[in-house]
């Protein structure tokens, strides 16, 4: 099934980058806009609190900048960085929906000193009709999405819940496969290297989406209006913040497994040190010392995770360690 570019846009929800544009009409950009806010700061169902309030169009943190002008004046700009520092109050995010930055002029360069310095919870949502040469400097720094009118129309709720479900499944699967490390490894290190694949596997599954997005993304650009060398240019420095993209997320992904998993040795070590006053004390003890070692390594490992190293080979290593295999 070829997936339609709101599906795209929507992909992105769980794991948000900090700055979108959306191309085509205002009121097809708009919508999308604001389905993808719902996507983001949804509860769960179609009618939780969050989703009523943007419905009603009063939710504290996602915010339409509305123009006084035809085009924003540098003091909405100004207005639009005061809100973008403000801490969400009730959503995890604070989304700005920008519309008409085609027409953006003296406000520009104040918009982009904002997207290069972005809030960690703000997301903006630049709408555009269409992205004229000046507006590159703009585009490289979102993810971009030609929304047409087929998209607004092609979202019906039915298939939506449907691939929702599919992902939460997806996240939930990849959850146990890391939780299940502790009991599938054994002292002879056999099973080491099929785990290292299924996690390596299960990073790949989680990035598939934001991976979809991102050549879409490239596709937008190569039908941009404006000379080859222009266009060429913008695509290297996109291609160059995509992998920027992707790196973080992998990482992220990294780091909130690898926290999961040592979050489980951490309860064991809790759990164990409780019980420890009865029977089997000695036991006890050189488990609890296993463990302590086991936790200290998933740290470890994600310390250095942060230093681009080979990943197959620090999961490798840290199995080895939480095998209690020497080595
Ligand atoms: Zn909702």
């Amino acid at each position: 099934m070829v997936s339609n570019t709101l599906d795209l846009l929507l992909g992105t929800s769980k794991n948000p980058l900090h700055a979108y544009l959306l191309v085509g009409k205002e009121d097809y950009t708009k919508a999308a806009a604001v389905r993808f806010a719902k996507e983001i700061v949804c509860e769960g169902s179609k009618d939780c609190n969050q989703c009523k309030l943007i419905d009603s169009n009063s939710h504290p943190d996602v915010v339409v900048i509305e123009k006084t002008g035809s085009a924003l004046m540098v003091e909405e700009a100004r207005e639009i960085i005061q809100a973008a520092s403000r801490t969400p109050r009730l959503a995890k995010k604070r989304i700005l929906i920008i519309p008409d930055v085609h027409l953006m002029d003296k406000a520009r360069p104040t918009l982009l000193k904002t997207l290069e310095e972005p809030a960690e919870e703000t997301i903006f949502i630049l709408l555009a009709n269409s992205v004229p040469p000046d507006l590159i400097t703009i585009q490289s720094r979102c993810l971009v999405f030609n929304i047409a009118k087929k998209d607004i129309e092609g979202s019906g709720e039915v298939k939506k819940s449907l691939e929702n479900s599919a992902r939460s499944d997806e996240a939930s699967l990849r959850c146990e496969l890391w939780k299940s490390i502790p009991s599938r490894l054994d002292n002879t290190g056999a099973s080491i290297a099929i785990l290292v694949d299924e996690l390596m596997a299960s990073v790949e599954q989680k990035l598939s989406e934001i991976k979809k997005a991102q050549a879409e993304e490239l596709k937008v650009i190569d039908s941009s209006p404006g000379d080859k060398r222009s266009i060429s240019a913008m695509k290297k420095q996109v291609e160059e913040r995509q992998r920027r993209e992707l790196r973080r997320m992998r990482n992220e992904e990294f780091r909130d497994r690898l926290s999961d998993l040592a979050q489980f040795y951490l309860d064991r070590i809790k759990e164990v040190s409780v019980s420890a006053q009865s029977s089997n004390r000695h036991y006890r003890t050189a488990e609890a010392s296993h463990d302590l070692i086991a936790y200290d390594s998933i740290l470890e490992a994600q310390e250095r995770l942060r230093r681009n190293v080979n990943e197959p080979l620090l999961l490798r290593w840290l199995l080895f360690r939480l095998s209690g295999i020497e080595g």
